[in-house]
């Protein structure tokens, strides 16, 4: 593989109030989700050298606004091709306003399109969303998995991203911050429920369960702002990692995300 036939990455905003990731090879350039404006998406580009207009497809994971606010602005400002499934598609209608139907795409659920030259391969997961799907980039053998905005990882699931190059895992929550917060006893249920969120433990425990030989990076993300802190989602996944003789920072490095500030381009 030659230097400059790779896929790169950048998660350009990860938090639960607004998600953005971009990936790019020679020949494809995706979008995946626009839970803001689509200026701040503009500016997140700008910041790592890139632009929106060269973006050629936005995936949309569900409609919950934190990954779709941005997403008819984007389809309508630059033309870019949009696909969700029809659940997600239907449940968004109302938030996003009006896309082109020749800008409209169907991507259903545990389906692989080849968009240029990268398969991407969706895959369900368990959410309070009206069908939420996530996805995994391949491209010359190498693999990016992203996987947020679920309750719990299923053994099917672990099988489907077994072993990927690199991933952007859930750690939403610590579990005490959230039980002694402010927030409200339902909602406290809600983000716990098996179509909630990861806790910072869960999200370790669904690394360990797929991450392999291959693996080299790991982005902790969707991090809560209220229930939640980069130090303690980082230290909390590295130790329990540690304790199961895993090679942290030897064979692969964690990574954090923040809401407002791109992580810069790395190749998978
Ligand atoms: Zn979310
Ligand atoms: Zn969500």
């Amino acid at each position: 593989m030659s230097e400059n036939d790779q896929m790169q990455v950048s998660i350009l905003a990860s938090s639960s109030s607004g998600n953005t990731t971009y990936i790019e090879t020679p020949q494809h350039k995706i979008l995946v989700d626009a839970g803001m404006s689509g200026k701040r998406v503009q500016d997140l580009m700008h910041s790592i050298g890139r632009d929106l207009k060269d973006v050629d497809s936005l995936l949309v994971t569900h409609e919950h606004r934190d990954h779709s606010s941005g997403v008819g602005v984007l389809a309508r400002r630059y033309g870019m091709d949009v696909y969700a499934n029809q659940p997600t598609w239907d449940a968004m209608a109302s938030i996003i306003g009006k896309v082109p139907a020749e800008h409209q795409h169907l991507f259903e659920m545990g389906k692989t399109k080849t968009l240029g030259d990268i398969d991407v391969e969706s895959f369900g997961v368990s959410h309070d969303a009206a069908a939420a799907q996530f996805y995994q980039f391949h491209h010359n053998d190498r693999s990016f998995a992203m996987l947020t905005d679920t309750g719990y990882v299923s053994d099917q699931l672990r099988g489907t991203l077994a072993n990927a190059n690199a991933y952007l895992v859930e750690c939403n929550h610590d579990l005490e911050m959230l039980r002694m917060g402010q927030y409200p006893w339902s909602l406290k249920q809600r983000i716990l429920s098996d179509t909630g969120h990861l806790s910072n433990e869960d999200g370790a425990a669904a690394l360990m369960a797929c991450m392999g030989q291959q693996t080299k990076k790991i982005f902790l993300g969707h991090l809560s702002q209220e229930n939640n802190m980069k130090e303690l989602a980082h230290l909390t996944v590295a130790s329990i990692m540690k304790e199961h003789d895993y090679g942290v920072g030897t064979d692969f490095e964690i990574l954090d995300t923040d809401p407002a500030i791109a992580d810069p381009l790395f190749a998978v």
